[in-house]
């Protein structure tokens, strides 16, 4: 078996000499291999495919002359793996006639070469036989009542598409190093050199020179569609500038996607394409029903973060009838019992007495009890506009992860941006930080207020923002000015969030962290304005996560 990983990989050479091909997809644990092996800089997608190759027993390797990680890599593979039919495809960037002549020629050196190195023989006649047989024009289907997605960017892997028809979304498009088709030609009158231009005809990646015309190409494809996903690659640059580039003329609401191929980001990766999918699609106004005269109705909303399970319970009237928070334990399930069976009590409720429950947070699909699930984002959406409709921008800083959302004038969720890679500007980084100086959390905050002197806390990363921390408290520097400092740094992190998201008053802030006085000052001071806090910021989630249960039962209020 033989590893590719580019679309203009003349794949069908191989196959129709009877060689099995596989596309290397990288979903890797870690990259302690490639990182002894490569810098640990280089592209996420390249150290991915190396840790596979590692693992697997592919005979060799197809590459294309794509960019310098991928030449670094080639470099590692023929150094690792001497045995192996390791080759470099050199791919023309022009398309036209001298670049299919081109490549043609390079194609056939590369025969010649796997000829010698198999003993197996290219026969033109059958190759043409297979073409035939494989013959495909590029899919491009948009489905009706349907949510179509097209997808963008640096090679986009399978799980990408898998969740988004899980969702009952269609992809109608992947324009991608990964593609969803190949353009085969099969000319008997130029076999190789038809196929050839079957292959450079594809939609251009950044490499070729076409890619000058992506702006027109990816506005045609793009206006059939009801969503654009633009995926990158973790230190990817080249679909990293251009997506700067596109979303400031694309007219379609797009998300960013970035993958780093490691397993532990999948659930990222699914908040983030459910949240999107539910943006695209708000819930259809229905009838709105009263229930008066009848039994009152109630319904459950639950949200599973990292360090508080909140669950609120509402009627049909919406009305908020209790509420419970609950620290969230080493597992969520048991801490969504803990906080279920709190609520129900506060509220004289039984678990029977709830119509519905929504589920939403990172631990929302391991809640069995509940009948259904949704983002948080869309969920801080609805709660945000239950407590305030005049919010438009929402910060919620939470234990593990921190999120910028824009709202339209009715609440639903416009854009988006997550920062859960990293502790840096969370929960956790202020528990951190709280735990060094020796205070609590709720002095932490409260002792900020006090400070007299300004300190800045240059590091962002949280384990050197600590050592920082250390060498100030070496420093004889007060405990208020330290925790005045990490109150900005966060603050300076948040405002980076909220740019990306456009910055519209009114402000909200939610989660935990909403919780801290010196916070709350930090980021007012940054934005320049003042923020909205509810009561217990802590269950916007679950009431967002309560109003889609009321919506389910058919209680709307659009
Ligand atoms: S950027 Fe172009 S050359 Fe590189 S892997 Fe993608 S399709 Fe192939
Ligand atoms: S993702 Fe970007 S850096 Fe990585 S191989 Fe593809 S083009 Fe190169």
């Amino acid at each position: 078996m033989l590893g590719y990983i580019c679309k203009y990989a003349p794949v069908e050479i191989f196959q129709a000499m009877g060689v099995e091909m596989e596309r290397i997809e990288p979903d890797v644990a870690n990259f302690n291999q490639a990182e002894i092996r490569m810098h640990p800089n280089i592209c996420s997608f390249a150290k991915g495919v190396l840790e596979e190759v590692m693992k697997k027993d592919y005979e060799g390797v197809i590459l294309t002359t794509c960019c310098d990680s991928i030449r670094r890599l080639y470099d590692v593979l023929r150094e690792e793996f001497p045995e192996k039919f390791i080759y470099m495809l050199d791919t023309p960037r022009i398309t036209k006639e001298a670049g299919i002549a081109l490549y043609e020629q390079r194609i056939r050196v590369m025969i010649q070469e796997y000829e010698k190195f198999s003993g197996k023989k290219f026969q033109e006649d059958k190759f043409l036989e297979y073409l035939k047989e494989r013959q495909e024009e590029q899919q491009y289907a948009i489905k009706n009542n349907s949510v179509n997605i097209g997808i963008i960017g640096a090679r986009a892997n399978e799980s990408i598409k898998k969740i988004l028809e899980e969702k009952g979304a269609n992809v109608a498009f992947d324009l991608t190093c990964t593609g969803l088709g190949r353009k085969i030609l099969a000319d008997e009158k130029e076999i190789l050199g038809g196929y050839v231009r079957g292959l450079l005809s594809q939609f251009p990646c950044m490499r070729m020179e076409l890619a000058s015309n992506r702006d027109e190409l990816i506005r045609r494809f793009a206006g059939s569609v009801d969503g654009i996903i633009y995926h990158t690659v973790q230190f990817c640059d080249n679909y990293a500038y251009e997506y700067a580039w596109v979303k400031e003329w694309l007219d379609r609401p797009m998300l960013l996607l970035e993958t780093d191929y490691t397993r532990q980001s999948s659930g990222q990766i699914r908040t983030r394409i459910e949240a999107f999918l539910e943006s695209l699609t708000p819930d259809i106004p229905q009838p709105k029903k009263t229930g008066k005269g009848d039994k009152t109705m109630y319904v459950m909303g639950i949200d599973s973060g990292s360090t508080s399970t909140n669950a609120v319970i509402m009627d049909q009237d919406r009305k908020i009838r209790a509420f419970s928070v609950v620290r969230t334990g080493a597992k969520s399930g048991v801490s969504a019992q803990k906080a279920l069976e709190e609520v129900l009590e506060k509220a004289g409720l039984s678990r029977e007495d709830i119509s519905w429950i929504v589920s939403t947070g990172y631990g929302r699909v391991s809640i069995d009890f509940a009948d259904e699930n949704v983002t948080e984002i869309s969920c801080h959406g609805k709660g945000a506009h239950y407590f305030n409709p005049k919010i438009r921008t929402i910060l919620d800083i939470g234990g593990q992860d921190s999120k910028a959302i824009h709202l339209n004038e009715k609440g639903e969720v416009k854009d988006f941006v997550m920062n859960d890679k990293c502790a840096a500007g969370t929960g956790r980084f202020l528990e951190m930080i709280a735990r060094t100086l020796e205070v609590s959390l709720d002095e932490l905050g409260a002792i900020a207020l006090t400070s007299t002197e300004k300190i800045e806390i240059t590091s962002m990363c949280s384990v050197f923002a600590e050592s920082e921390v250390i060498s100030l408290i070496a420093n004889n520097k007060e405990k208020a000015d330290i925790a005045e400092g990490v109150c900005h740094a966060i603050a300076n992190k948040a405002f980076g969030l909220l740019r990306r998201v456009g910055m519209e008053p009114d402000f909200m802030m939610t989660g935990g962290v909403a919780k801290n006085p010196g916070v709350v000052r930090a980021v007012e001071e940054k934005i320049g304005a003042s923020l909205y806090i509810c009561e217990e910021p802590e269950i916007v989630g679950a009431a967002g996560a309560a109003l889609y249960a009321l919506e389910k039962c058919g209680f709307c209020f659009i």
